[in-house]
């Protein structure tokens, strides 16, 4: 989009008598023309109107865990390494793993509802348990937490469970809340 308003007010400034071919450069060049002395100016709005430019402006999501100041991704320790994308044995971790320490408080990252239950394995072992969570534009699973509820509204920074013992499971692991998009897509932008 704000290719295409470049090429119009250029097309504007010198286009004496050529015909400009396509309908979009005529109204880009139009817009150009009003703003005469100020071209940059015309391309700024374009770029805010762009709709493909907003995402970038969502809200960040609050912090996740009690025991810590801030976000943190999982760095890598004996079993793997805990950002988007890193292996997992023949497959790749398709989420983003929240440092937080054993019994420490999870909190909801954005307002919306507990939409159900979410398991990472199914094996009922003692870390075999989370939410999938829906709102404000999110869809996403967090694991590892004995949630406070399976069902129900929530508040952005709301307790809504505590970290299970990852350290029983996985010895020596930087113990941590798994979150994953609903899509598999990289959620470490909104941490
Ligand atoms: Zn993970």
């Amino acid at each position: 989009m704000a290719g295409e308003a470049t090429a119009g007010e250029a097309t504007g400034s010198d286009g004496t008598g050529r015909r400009r071919p396509r309908v979009p450069l005529n109204a880009a060049a139009a817009r150009g023309r009003g703003a005469a002395g100020r071209p940059r100016g015309g391309r700024l709005v374009d770029a805010t109107l762009c709709p493909s430019l907003l995402p970038a402006a969502a809200a960040q999501w609050a912090k996740i865990c009690s025991s810590e100041s801030a976000n943190k991704v999982r760095g890598c320790d004996s079993q793997g390494c805990g950002g988007y994308n890193y292996p997992r044995g023949g497959r790749k971790h398709k989420g983003v793993d929240v440092v937080c320490r054993d019994g420490a408080e999870v909190f909801a990252p954005f307002t919306g509802r507990v939409v159900k239950q979410a398991k990472p394995y199914g094996n009922g072992n003692a870390i075999d348990n989370g939410v999938q969570l829906a709102g404000s534009g999110f869809c996403i699973k967090m694991f590892y937490i004995k949630p406070v509820k399976y069902s129900g509204s929530i508040k952005k920074g709301e307790k809504i469970g505590v970290l299970l013992p990852l350290q029983k499971v996985y010895r020596g692991i930087i113990s941590h809340v798994h979150i994953q998009n609903c899509d598999l897509t990289d959620p470490t932008p909104y941490l």
